[in-house]
């Protein structure tokens, strides 16, 4: 892994200067007993305490930096309905009637979100404007209409945008056509993450800062987690370490791969710019193929454009200069503004696609796997999880431990998907049928 992306210092994002203050978690110094520990304090395991404190159990959050820090802290803040993958296609489940309920959880995975955030007054620059999925050549357009197939069934719908209404909303003449999603929005993520800690807090739920777990152990007929100055005693466990995943537990690294994903933000855009660029004032992502960027302006006009990582992680100047161009291709109004952020963090790709749930022991529960959709997803994992833990059944199906076989050669293969990603991407055709 690269030192930019897991030093334990906050990164100099955007989100970090501007996030809601927080005061620091203590770390864990000496035992402590509770129903359930909770290892990782981002989306997936404040979501998990929260719905387990709603469910009536005790836990505490135990994390190596401070909440918010990974992902988390970092990600693109837009929220997308659903996964990338296709229900049925490349998200499959061996019993296939599970599959029904699956698609009506995960389509409301938005709704969970904002509810959440009005239910507890979590200042986060929250806006439920929709989101745009940005489609350029006839591969794009393919993956579109089946996923409009495959998603949206049980009242969920879609609007497609031609040529002509997916140039007014964003502003620019590149895209063929577009997708425009409702349910979809955008926050600030680490004052989304922040607000998540701070109602465990309110619900009793302690939550440790600078404690890394460093070891996992059975206890009589429970579990006793450590970290370097104190220790959990608990019944049961639930890991939400996502791309950050260490070797806390045997082998559960090996079910994904972490892939850097990187932005670059501006200063906020002058008004005359501000206009010009996204008016439709939606989160915009663009369809998986090539390198996929992302992009929307926060609530100041400052422009945040992410995409797929350098091959070796790094996040400085020198590596966000790709996507400043790619920015400035798409508004080049873009080329006369300041850029004065860049940051990186490492998104958890699993070879399903899809999120898994997995009962590691008894009593023991991991969620990961948001393969760059985890706002609304790991926030729906937690609720998932926390219905493993207080019942052993969730709607998500809980999967059997399945470590990815060669693991540590898929780097090489992301490395090699990166590289031919570019070039597709700089030479896609432009679609002629729409
Ligand atoms: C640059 C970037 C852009 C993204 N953009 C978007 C987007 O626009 N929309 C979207 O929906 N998703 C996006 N994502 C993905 C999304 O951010 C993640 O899926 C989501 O935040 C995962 O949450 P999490 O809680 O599972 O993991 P994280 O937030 O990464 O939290 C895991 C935590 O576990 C802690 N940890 C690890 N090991 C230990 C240990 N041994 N002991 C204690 N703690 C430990 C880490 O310190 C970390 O804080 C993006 C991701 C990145 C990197």
């Amino acid at each position: 892994m690269n030192p930019d992306l897991v030093s334990s210092a906050w990164p100099d994002s955007l989100w970090q200067a501007t996030a809601v203050v927080m005061d620091d978690s203590p770390p864990l110094a000496g035992p402590v007993e509770t129903e359930v520990c909770v290892v990782g304090a981002g989306y997936t395991g404040l979501s998990s305490a929260l719905h387990l404190a709603e469910a009536g159990l005790s836990s505490v959050v135990v994390e190596r930096n401070q909440p918010g820090w990974g992902c988390s802290g970092r990600n693109g803040g837009q929220i997308h309905p659903n996964a990338k993958s296709l229900p049925g296609v490349t998200w499959r489940y061996p019993e296939s009637d599970r599959i029904d309920p699956v698609i009506r959880l995960t389509n409301a995975a938005c709704d969970l979100v904002f509810d959440l955030i009005r239910r507890h007054h979590i200042p986060c620059e929250a806006s439920q404007s929709g989101y745009v999925m940005a489609i350029r050549g006839d591969a794009g357009r393919r993956y579109i209409e089946q996923w409009i197939d495959r998603w949206c069934v049980a009242g969920s719908q879609v609007d497609m945008l031609d040529r002509r209404r997916v140039a007014e909303a964003l502003g620019t003449e590149h895209y063929d056509c577009g997708m425009f999603d409702a349910r979809g929005g955008s926050l600030q993520p680490l004052s989304y993450a922040r607000g998540l800690a701070r109602v465990c807090l309110e619900r009793g739920v302690a939550v440790y800062g600078n404690s890394p777990v460093v070891r996992i152990a059975r206890a009589g007929s429970g579990w006793r987690v450590d970290t370097p100055r104190g220790s959990v005693s608990c019944k049961s466990i639930v890991i939400g370490t996502n791309g950050y995943t260490d070797s806390v537990w045997p082998h559960l690294r090996q079910h994904l791969v972490p892939v850097a994903s990187l932005i670059s933000a501006t200063e906020p855009l002058p008004d005359r710019i501000a206009g010009q660029v996204i008016p439709g004032r939606m989160p915009v992502a663009e369809t998986p193929g090539g390198i996929p960027s992302y992009f929307r302006l926060d609530e100041r006009n400052r422009m945040v454009f992410g995409g797929r990582g350098t091959i070796f992680g790094r996040c400085g100047k020198l590596d966000t200069a790709a996507l400043r161009r790619k920015a400035i291709r798409l508004y080049p109004q873009l080329a006369e503004v300041t850029w004065a952020y860049d940051w990186g963090g490492y998104v958890a790709i699993t070879p399903q696609q899809r999120p898994l749930l997995i009962r590691l022991d008894r009593n023991v529960y991991a969620g990961l796997g948001y393969n760059g959709r985890g706002i609304a997803m790991a926030t729906l994992m937690g609720s998932q999880l926390g219905l493993a833990v207080a019942e052993g059944k969730a709607v998500l199906p809980i999967e059997a431990p399945s470590p990815v076989p060669l693991h540590r050669f898929h780097p090489l293969g992301i490395a090699v998907r990166t590289a031919k990603g570019e070039l597709t991407d700089r030479f896609r055709p432009r679609s002629t049928d729409v």
